[in-house]
């Protein structure tokens, strides 16, 4: 169901869902109770869940809520090779 955005004279906004075939142009501000008409806004298209708005909206929160890097990527964090005690070991040819 569709979210639909509501603002009253007072300045008041709020969203409610209805049926696309029963949205009314007005309703009751919950906050007010006054006569709130509905109003046009932009569709919330991040809510729909897709993997290319979640990279619009991860890229969106990079801008004021960027990642804290605390090491260069590739250091740090690297897997331990493993270590052979075996003499013989050491005249193998190194990668
Ligand atoms: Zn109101």
């Amino acid at each position: 169901m569709p979210n639909y955005r509501f603002r009253c004279a007072e300045g008041c906004e709020f969203d409610a869902m209805y049926s696309m075939s029963d949205v009314p142009r007005q309703a009751a501000c919950a906050a007010c109770g006054a006569l709130a008409k509905r109003v046009i806004t932009a569709p919330h298209l991040s809510a729909s869940g897709g993997s290319a708005y979640g990279l619009l909206d991860r890229a969106a929160r990079s801008a004021h809520e960027p990642q804290v890097v605390d090491r260069l990527p590739g250091r740090g964090a690297a897997p331990r090779q493993p270590v052979s005690r075996n003499p013989l070991h050491a005249k193998l040819p190194r990668p």
